[in-house]
């Protein structure tokens, strides 16, 4: 699975991203982190990069997509990724798109964690005093002076990938100021909608629900397809009523081969609703 994380600093994309790696054994690529470590080893990058993220500037593309297809490249990172942190400007997710297209991979999602700009302050205040306490060293650029600078960074350079991925249908939006956990929850239940995720295996309650969804639906279209006969309305609604009735059997009992049963009767149900209404047609 090869993700993106989107959002402003203080979003979360750091936390979710630990959890995600947990969950699904896949690596978590940060530009910041790396950033950091070059900028603590003091090497040439570390170097260049030190002023600007202290000023909560952007770093230049070609250093940081120098970085990413450096990483790609490992070991680790073959099963899938989560990117965090990038891209971060227009031009960055241009260069990502030619990289995976060079390397024949494929992005399954960018997922966006959308909060309020008000939160996000006392979030990275929060942050800093949470190092303090565990005695580590505290970001530079976690102050609120640099945090203004960075969230206008991200206004203006990052947020105008928003539209990139949804253009590209790859966004996925999730409400970031639930709690941690809920959050998580949320970004794998739409990553197993799209299927990026092995889906968990279903309850027999869960498969008798959606059959009842099912029969409701070929219902409605036989419904749809007589509308406006009374003569054929009968037919072609006793016919949906059948596996309606098999389905909530399934419900009741709540055994999948039942609910299996009231699929493939809710299928049968179109045939009957199609020719009714042919027959109309031809008088
Ligand atoms: P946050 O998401 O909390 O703002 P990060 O740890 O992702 O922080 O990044 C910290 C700093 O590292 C950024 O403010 C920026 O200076 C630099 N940086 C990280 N990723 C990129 C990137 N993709 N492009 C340019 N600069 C970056």
């Amino acid at each position: 699975m090869r993700l993106i994380l989107l959002g402003p600093p203080g979003s979360g994309k750091g936390t979710q991203a630990q959890r995600l790696v947990q969950k699904h054994g896949i690596v978590q690529l940060s530009t910041g982190e790396m950033l950091r470590a070059a900028v603590a080893a003091g090497t040439p990058i570390g170097l260049q990069a030190k002023e600007i993220m202290a000023n909560g500037g952007l770093v230049p593309d070609a250093v940081v997509v120098g970085i990413i297809e450096d990483r790609i490249e490992q070991p680790d990172a073959k099963k899938g990724f989560i990117l965090d942190g990038f891209p971060r400007t227009v031009p960055q997710a241009e260069a990502l798109d030619d990289l995976l297209k060079k390397k024949h991979l494929k992005l399954d999602a960018v997922v966006e964690l959308r909060v309020n700009e008000s939160a996000l302050i006392d979030r990275v205040e929060k942050r800093a005093e949470e190092t303090r306490a565990r005695g580590e060293e505290v970001r530079l650029d976690d102050t609120p002076e640099v945090l203004i600078n960075r969230l206008a960074q991200y206004r203006s350079l990052t947020e105008p990938l928003i539209h990139y991925y949804s253009e590209r249908r790859k966004l996925l939006t999730v409400d970031g100021m639930m709690t941690i956990e809920h959050v998580t929850r949320e970004i794998n239940r739409i990553l197993t909608a799209i299927g990026a995720l092995e889906p968990k295996t279903e309850e027999p309650a869960a498969q008798a629900k959606k059959a009842v969804k099912t029969a409701t639906k070929a219902s409605k279209l036989a419904k749809k397809a007589t509308k406006g006969t009374k003569k054929a309305v009968k037919p072609a609604q006793k016919a949906a009523r059948g596996p309606a009735k098999r389905a909530s059997k399934a419900r009741a009992t709540k055994t999948g081969a039942r609910a299996a049963s009231a699929r493939k009767g809710a299928k049968a149900v179109k045939k009957p609703a199609k020719k009714v209404t042919k027959k109309r047609a031809k008088r």
